[in-house]
């Protein structure tokens, strides 16, 4: 079967298992639908009110219905994600990356310790080499000491980092971190969940800005909010599948700038994929490109009833609204 198989409409709810627990969930759930300029991908975590989903029906929309800027640049370097797993996990994950010279690595989970961190980061040293890349997430775990004696530590044990993500949740703690330490900051959260993404800027409270395109309503949505941020931009994604990961792969090929490696390589975390060729690193890159889901690939990650069900719910409630 071809893809000329499929219906030009409706929804395909999708779900796909992950290689390793994330984010406290074991799987990825979805929209996946098909416009005029191809595939869109709708997949906001199920915490997230209609309210906030709307930005990712927008993106999801943007992709199917308009297609994408222009790229200027080919390929885009990417990094390995390694979660909250043991040292020789974590060795293997860099490993076995195709590549990857840059790793971002998970801190501060409920219940490990600064040893448990250590650990991972000396494996994750270990595995790159003198001249890869650590970066560190912590999710706005930290409060403001917390981070200031952490950063201490976990910059030593990594041999440098890149830059720390979101060690605390609020905008004053991230500018506080910011001239405490030496180490970059880099603003997640405070970007794709705040009010105003501009409040960051103003504190001068990262010197990177990280963008996922899904909750920030589309790639030509991030190139404005860059353009006004005016910091270095690192594309993540949302751990979506290939389709989803496309949009940030649009998104990161049409940045002026981009000196950093990117989130992106998050198909790595997929035990499947709804594409043939998922957007996978080669040497560390991906190289720009949509791939597109096929009828098989669909049928065989198709959801349940359940699931597809609550899926349309909340597509036609996005949909209600525009
Ligand atoms: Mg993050």
């Amino acid at each position: 079967m071809t893809s000329a198989a499929l219906p030009s409409t409706g929804l395909h709810v999708y779900r796909v298992g992950l290689r390793t627990r994330f984010r406290g969930v074991t799987s990825r759930d979805g929209v996946l639908l098909r416009g005029p300029a191809g595939w869109g991908e709708f997949a906001p975590f199920w915490e997230y009110e209609d309210a906030e989903a709307r930005a990712w029906w927008r993106s999801a929309r943007e992709a199917a219905d308009l297609g994408w800027p222009d790229p200027v640049r080919q390929a885009v370097p990417v990094n390995v994600t390694v979660p909250a797993v043991d040292g020789p996990a974590a060795h293997r994950l860099v490993t076995t990356s195709a590549g990857c010279r840059t790793a971002k690595v998970k801190v501060a989970e409920p219940g490990q310790d600064v040893a448990a961190e250590v650990e991972r980061l000396e494996a994750v040293r270990d595995a790159l080499g003198p001249d890869g890349r650590i970066r560190i997430d912590a999710n706005g775990a930290w409060d403001l000491p917390t981070a200031i004696s952490r950063l201490r530590v976990l910059d030593r044990a990594a041999g440098g980092l890149e830059y720390v993500e979101q060690p605390c949740a609020s905008v004053a703690d991230l500018a506080a971190v910011r001239r405490a330490t030496h180490v970059l900051v880099a603003a997640d959260e405070s970007i794709r969940r705040a009010e105003d993404p501009m409040a960051v800027v103003r504190a001068e409270a990262a010197d990177v800005v990280v963008l996922k395109v899904a909750p920030l309503g589309g790639v030509r949505a991030c190139l404005e909010l860059a353009e006004q941020v005016g910091l270095p931009v690192v594309v993540s994604s949302a751990l979506e599948t290939s389709v989803g990961l496309a949009a940030g792969i649009a998104l990161a090929a049409a940045l002026p700038e981009l000196p950093y490696a990117c989130g992106l390589a998050t198909a790595q975390l997929m035990v499947d994929d709804v594409v043939p060729e998922p957007l996978l690193p080669v040497d560390g890159m991906i190289t720009v490109r949509r791939p597109e889901p096929t009828a098989e690939l669909l049928a065989a990650h198709a959801a349940d009833a359940e699931l597809t069900g609550r899926w349309r719910a909340r597509a036609g409630r996005m949909e209600a609204r525009g």
